[in-house]
This record gives structure tokens, C-alpha cells and sequence, in this order.
């Protein structure tokens, strides 16, 4: 239709060399075709429009000393998209891969996500181009405060409340708060995935890997089957992909792989997760050190990956779990997994399928969950984290967690009736993206053009 094509046209001209957000953009409106094309309610407010153009972009610089007396320059972003239901809601990533597209993709789909959570978050995002990889804790500390300096007067527990991504974790979250306390003076819910000595919430660190696996079983008993049993694929080692893990064995699932920067692990009997957990959250070393303990492991170093593709999806399995970042699954990694017979693709990361390989997966008809549907676990858990703050509680790890499983079977029930109601029964994508859609934009109609 004719909207995509302009709207992308116009991003093109106004925000120049920006692929990753024109790539979330085109995925979104694609499937936004049947109810458009039905509504001159969406058209006559210009909703689209409106829905691609952020409501602020904050860009700042990010000086800081390293520990030989250097000063380095980094670049800062926060870019709050959308709020039309809730204070900005968004993590923050610090990559050297990260600029102005990748935040911006990141926060569009931020926006969906949210919606579906169906809690009242709007949606943000935001990050560095910053490398921790060897860095000091003391470097680290002084990243963060610098970066604080300019962040802290545009957040807070009702405007806007940031959270990690990759990156940026509970030690980071620490540093980032300390300063954003002594420079406002205030002790308030205005990060999540806080430490669980200050105000952090029980099973907010699980909550994105165990909701994307809630999220697999939930497709898969949609056709009467489970993971029990299942051989799965997950890339990444963070937190997203060992929690993933974790939960995979507890529904007696065999993860059997994993993957970092550098390289791929393959073990035919099981990754041992708390080898991962130990290597990853304690030294921050390579994977490739788990074949220290595992002699039987394979580690396949990313010079050695195909050249249309990555390694971890070339193993035979039942299903695939991309827990790592944003592109890392081509067209020819689909293919690959569907010959070898997956049945499930799920998304702990987010937008980790080109979109060459999404077309893949629908067309195969096999159980695909996209990443704004099935990663939302992460965020929906942050914002129990501010209703516990907001209230002064704190809540036990059962009670967060049965509320996480809630709330990832409400999203698939939503993805999957509203791909029903549009004749596309299965096509989470297409249902995700609608219902998401229909949230954001009654309420960005019922609050006027602002
Ligand atoms: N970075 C996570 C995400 O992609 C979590 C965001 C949050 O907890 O605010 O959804």
C-alpha cells in the first residue's frame, strides 16, 4: 500500500541512513494493512505519521577518564517515543554498535511491546556507543556518572524510567542511580532492574529469558504440544539467553547451545548453565573457557562461521531461541532450521530476524514468536518493579513470577485471537503487531494531537 511506501520515503529523506529503524518501521506497517485500510479514523489523525516520529530525541556527549588518564568522547541517546500509555519505559544499551538507528529501532518496537503487556508503559530507549568489554569497574562507574550527568533531568519515576539492555546490568543500574540520587536528591523508582538490597524486584533479572520460554510453551500448547523433550538452539550468554536456558531445563528442554561476541558453543548433552552463569556474571570471560571444564563441548570461533549466516543456527533441533541482538538470524539460517526440521522459533532478543527471514519462518507456517511479543517478559517485570516501589512492598519471587506467566499467556491470547480476527490465524507477527497498534493509537486519538 501506498502509506508504507511514502512513510518510509519521507524517514528516508528526514532521518537519513537509518536501516534499523526503517527495517522495524516496515514490519510494523506491513501488517498494519488490514485494519488501515478499514479505518479513516487512524488516516484523518495521522496516526502513522505521528507513531514514527519520536516525541524527543536527547542526544548528549559523554566524556569520561579512563584509568591511564585518557579522555574519552562516547555518544549519548535517549529517545522517548511514545506516551500516549504511561511514562516512557525503555532499557539502556551500551555497545559500541550503538547509534542514532539502533535506538531508535529499538524504541519503536519498545512502543508495541509495551502495549502488549497491556500495563501502562509507554515506550523509550536509550544507550551509548560505549565498549564495557575490558574496561575497570572504576572506568564502568565513571561512564555511568557521566552519562548521568546530562541523563538524570529527563527522567523519573512518572516521566520517564530507564533499565538495562545489553550491556547494561545491575552493577551499571547501581552506579547510574547513585548519581542520579545525589544530583536530584531523590530515592524513587526512576530505573528498574535495580539490586534486590535497594529497591529491585524478585525475578526481574529471570523475567525476559523465562517469559520468552513461558511464551514458547504457550504456542506450542496452542497445537498440543510442549518443550518437554524438545532439543532448542539459543544464542547470546547475557542474561536473557541464560535465563532462557534455565527455564528450558525446568520444563525438561535441552538447551544445547549458546554463543558470545566471539564464538559458538555447541554441547551435544546439555549446556551447563551454571558454568555459563559463573563465566558470564562473575569474570566476564569468553565462552570458549567452558571447554576448560568440558573437554566434550565444541567451540566454533565467529572467524569459522558461514558467510550467510551464524553458526548456532546450523545444529539440528527442534526449536530456536535468539537471545543475543538484532539481525543476528539471515534468511539462509531460516532455511537452514526449517530442513533440519525446527519446529518453534522464539524471540528472547529483539528483532533478531532479518526480515528476509521472518518471510521464511511465516511462510513455513511453523510456531514463530516475535520479539515484541515474546521478550516482553523483561519489561512487564519492570513495571511491577515500579508498582512495588510506587507502593513501598516488595513482593516474593512466586508472586512476580506467576504474574509474569499471566501476563505472557495474555499477550499470546491477544497476538494470537487478533491474528485470528484477521483471517491470518497463527501469524503472531501480523497479531502482535495489530493489537499493539489498536492500543497506542485510541489512546493517542482520545488525547488529541499532541
Ligand atoms: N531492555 C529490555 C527490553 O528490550 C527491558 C526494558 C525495561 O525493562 O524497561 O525490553
Amino acid at each position: 500500500m501506498n502509506y508504507i511506501h511514502d512513510t518510509i520515503a519521507h524517514l528516508k529523506q528526514t532521518s537519513p541512513a537509518q536501516c534499523e529503524f526503517y527495517q522495524a518501521v516496515e514490519e510494523v506497517l506491513e501488517s498494519l494493512e488490514p485494519i488501515l485500510e478499514n479505518s479513516a479514523d487512524y488516516q484523518k489523525n495521522a496516526i502513522i505519521q505521528r507513531l514514527v516520529e519520536p516525541e524527543r530525541q536527547i542526544m548528549f556527549r559523554v566524556p569520561w577518564v579512563d584509568d591511564d588518564g585518557n579522555i574519552h568522547v562516547n555518544k549519548g541517546y535517549r529517545i522517548e517515543f511514545n506516551s500516549s500509555l504511561g511514562p516512557y519505559k525503555g532499557g539502556l544499551r551500551f555497545h559500541p554498535s550503538v547509534n542514532a538507528s539502533i535506538i531508535k529501532f529499538l524504541g519503536f518496537e519498545q512502543i508495541f511491546k509495551n502495549a502488549l503487556t497491556g500495563l501502562p508503559i509507554g515506550g523509550g530507549k536509550g544507550g551509548a556507543n560505549f565498549d564495557p568489554k575490558g574496561r575497570s569497574d572504576s572506568e564502568i562507574m565513571r561512564f555511568c556518572q557521566s552519562f548521568i550527568n546530562e541523563l538524570y533531568r529527563h527522567i523519573g519515576p512518572t516521566t520517564d524510567v530507564p533499565a538495562g539492555d545489553i550491556g547494561v546490568g545491575a552493577r551499571e543500574i547501581g552506579y547510574m542511580f547513585g548519581q542520579y540520587k545525589r544530583l536530584t536528591g531523590r530515592y524513587d523508582g526512576a530505573f528498574t532492574g535495580k539490586s534486590l538490597l535497594w529497591g529491585g524486584s524478585l525475578a526481574r533479572k529471570e523475567a525476559t529469558g523465562y517469559g520468552a520460554v513461558y511464551f514458547a510453551n504457550y504456542m506450542l500448547q496452542d497445537n498440543d504440544d510442549s518443550l518437554k523433550g524438545k532439543r532448542c538452539l539459543v544464542s547470546g550468554a547475557g542474561n536473557v539467553a541464560i535465563y532462557a536456558m534455565e527455564k528450558l531445563y525446568q520444563l525438561e528442554a535441552k538447551p544445547i547451545t549458546c554463543s558470545d561476541s566471539s564464538g559458538t558453543l555447541y554441547h551435544e548433552s546439555g549446556i551447563d548453565v551454571a558454568l555459563v552463569k559463573k563465566l558470564k556474571e562473575g569474570a566476564r570471560e569468553s565462552l570458549a573457557v567452558y571447554l576448560e571444564t568440558h573437554s566434550d563441548a565444541k567451540y566454533i570461533a565467529c572467524a569459522d562461521y558461514p558467510s550467510d549466516g551464524h553458526a548456532v543456527w546450523r545444529f539440528v533441533a527442534d526449536a530456536a531461541f535468539p537471545c543475543a541482538t538484532q539481525n543476528e538470524l539471515t534468511e539462509a539460517d531460516a532455511r537452514t532450521l526449517i530442513s533440519n526440521g525446527c519446529i518453534l522459533v522464539c524471540e528472547g532478543a529483539n528483532m533478531p530476524s532479518t526480515k528476509e527471514a521472518v518471510d521464511v519462518l511465516l511462510a513455513a507456517k511453523i510456531a514463530y514468536g516475535p520479539g515484541k511479543a515474546a521478550n516482553a517478559g523483561g519489561v512487564a517485570t519492570s513495571q511491577l518493579e515500579m508498582a512495588q516501589n510506587a507502593s513501598m512492598q516488595m513482593w516474593t519471587f512466586e508472586e512476580v513470577d506467576t504474574k509474569l506467566q499471566q501476563i505472557m499467556k495474555n499477550i499470546f491470547d491477544t497476538a494470537s485471537n487478533t491474528a485470528a480476527e484477521f483471517d491470518q490465524p497463527g501469524n503472531l507477527v501480523l497479531g502482535a503487531n495489530i493489537a499493539a497498534f489498536r492500543r497506542v493509537a485510541d489512546a493517542m486519538i482520545e488525547q488529541g494531537v499532541v
